[in-house]
């Protein structure tokens, strides 16, 4: 047996290559981290130990071994100027020795491997550096692509944020406007057609009022989403409330839009189980559609908010359709109505007069103011035209006060030839009646003017007397306490119940001219159930005066009846104060 190492038993090979590794792991320990554990690091050095003596057995000397031993120390972090230092100490000191790989030339080639490690070393680290130069761009690059991709992901939130209704998530206001102007931009002229469906859900506040917000806002949510689904493909945005849009962007006629308008409603009409409820709701929609050349958003938006208050004055649940023609009435009356402060403040504004004439003998007892608008555009308007308009938009108060005015400012001034001069008789809307100052109102204009309390007359209508409200008829009250005359307007009309007056301050009952009308034969029935009227109204201390007499027939048969006054044609038309006055004299 000799020294050599290529005679060594294998297992003494082994042991001899643990010792080196060993010394080795030692040599390094301190110079640098390692992520190794000490066992993980001895195992390596094992392995590049088994390397390194192959390198120096083999023939030639393969110096590529020591490049390769360099490269894994680099690659397990073993990296620092230190450990490279120590590596070739302990290699240079122990290597020969302790692996037993004495030869002539070990000298030679221990020199040799040590320069390629110490090569392979510095080779290895610039590539590392590179490498590592190169994860830190890639890293960068990553980072900044994701970076971005978040920026962009941001951005489409807040874009979805800013075009969609948070609760439903479908779009809002917004991003139908903006589809709305597209379409309409898009087809400035030609055929293309369009259609709205605007929606809304009939009473929905009683969903809320009883279940709850919380509840409402889970039926809406429930809502919204049968609808969209619906009518798809086209866009359903939520206006707000419980109020939406569909937008039809081309249709072929009104029945494209009415077929959707239709779906959305049996959508609506399903019910839904929400919280435990269950909740069915319906719904109205105005339907519009016409050709997008000559037309606008704006014009398209208005024409869907008329036809869908259509649909709900017609009951709901259901659908209305646009109507040129209606729409066009409605604006006239409301530009009617929103021209009636200016017609006051110009004086556009005039009252005639028409007799309230005694059947007993002819003489003139009063006169009913009738107003009468003087419009610059369209002539002298009846008060049929503009009265129910003031009315709804509560105008009928400083109009209603310009009348009451006016008919006192007049009358004071009239006298008569013979007997009393006649009582001026002023239609009251129950808007003023329900003021809270009209008996400050009236008591300031009797004292202004000086017209005795019972030269004015108010006529008010039945269905205010039938109010349950008690400051109207303590008004009432103290308007006859002060001496002023209340007659009922219309009487028959409404709900003709005489037991009523008995505790109201009236003084007089004008019967509608539909009564006056029917009467031809002298047993016909509308003839006793008037006379059984008067001597019902002459029971309860009540005057009363036939409205719309029409001829001297029906003037002789009311005197007949017992009937005090006549109003009409037959006793003279509506006519300016002097025309009256001319008759006084
Ligand atoms: P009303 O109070 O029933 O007034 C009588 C209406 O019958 C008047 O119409 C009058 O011109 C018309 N008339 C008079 N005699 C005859 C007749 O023999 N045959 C027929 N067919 N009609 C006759 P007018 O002036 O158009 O007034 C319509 C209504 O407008 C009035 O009905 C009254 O309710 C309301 N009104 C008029 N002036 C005022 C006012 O100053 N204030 C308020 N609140 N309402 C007023
Ligand atoms: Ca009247
Ligand atoms: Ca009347």
């Amino acid at each position: 047996m000799g020294s050599g190492g290529s005679v060594a038993e294998p297992a003494d090979d082994l042991a001899r290559v643990g010792v080196f590794a060993r010394a080795w792991a030692k040599a390094l320990t301190g110079t640098s981290y390692f992520p190794l554990t000490h066992a993980q690091l001895e195992t390596l050095l094992q392995r590049l130990t088994d390397q390194l003596a192959e390198a120096l057995r083999s023939e030639p000397l393969d110096l590529r071994a020591g490049h390769r031993v360099a490269a894994e120390l680099v690659t397990a972090h073993i990296a620092s100027a230190e450990a490279l230092g120590r590596t070739v100490e302990v290699i240079q000191l122990r290597l020969v020795r302790d692996l037993d790989l004495v030869t002539d030339d070990i000298a030679d080639r221990m020199a040799r491997l040590i320069a390629a490690i110490a090569t392979g070393y510095a080779r290895a680290l610039r590539d590392r550096t590179l490498d590592e130069q190169e994860a830190i761009r890639r890293a960068a690059q990553t980072a900044r692509a994701e970076a971005e991709r978040a920026l962009r992901a941001s951005e489409a939130r807040f874009r979805h944020q800013a075009t969609h209704d948070p609760l439903t998530d479908l779009p809002n206001r917004t991003l139908f406007a903006d589809r709305l102007a597209a379409v309409c931009a898009g087809h400035p002229a030609g055929d293309h057609r369009i259609g709205l469906c605007f929606l809304d859900i009939d009473r929905f506040k009683r969903i809320n009022d009883s279940y709850g917000h919380q509840i409402g806002d889970r039926a809406l949510v429930a809502a919204a989403q049968r609808l969209s689904r619906a009518v798809e493909p086209h866009l359903v945005a939520r206006l707000g409330g419980d109020a939406f849009m569909i937008l039809v962007e081309r249709s072929t006629g009104t029945g494209d839009v009415v077929a959707v308008a239709e779906s959305a409603l049996a959508a609506m009409a399903e019910p839904a189980l929400v919280g435990g409820h269950d909740i069915t709701v319906t719904a109205s929609v105005g339907v519009v559609e016409r050709r997008v050349a000559g037309t606008t958003p704006d014009d398209l938006l208005r024409a869907a908010g008329s036809t869908l208050q259509w649909a709900k004055h017609a009951g709901g649940a259901g659908w209305a359709l646009y109507d040129a023609e209606r729409d066009g009435r409605e604006q006239a009356r409301q530009a009617l109505s929103a021209a009636i402060p200016g017609g006051l403040e110009r004086g556009e504004f005039y009252l005639d007069y028409q007799p309230l004439t005694s059947l007993q003998d002819g003489s003139m007892l009063g006169v009913e103011a009738l107003v009468r608008w003087r419009h610059p555009q369209l002539g002298v308007l009846r008060p049929d035209r503009f009265i129910g308009l003031a009315e709804e938009t509560g105008l009928i108060v400083p109009l209603g006060s310009w009348v009451l005015a006016e008919a006192c400012r007049e009358a004071v001034g009239w006298s008569a030839s013979t007997g009393e001069p006649p009582y001026v008789s002023v239609n009251l809307a129950v808007r003023q009646v329900r003021q809270v100052d009209l008996v400050q109102e009236v008591c300031g204009l009797l004292q202004r003017t000086g017209l005795p309390p019972d030269r004015l007359q108010l006529e008010i209508t039945e269905s205010m007397m039938m109010s349950s409200a008690e400051q109207p008829v303590r008004a009432l009250r103290a308007l006859a306490d002060l001496g002023v005359r209340i007659a009922i307007d219309d009487f028959g009309t409404g709900y003709s119940n005489l037991a009523y007056l008995r505790d109201l301050p009236v003084t007089e009952l004008k019967v509608a001219g539909e009564f006056v009308r029917g009467l031809r034969a002298p047993e016909a029935p509308d003839e006793r159930i008037l006379a059984s009227l008067v001597s019902l109204a002459h029971a309860l201390d009540l005057t009363v005066t036939a409205e719309g007499v029409e001829t001297v027939g029906q003037a002789e048969r009311l005197r007949a009846i017992g009937c005090d006054a006549g109003q009409g044609w037959h006793f003279g038309r509506p006519a300016p104060a002097e025309h009256i006055l001319a008759r006084l004299r």
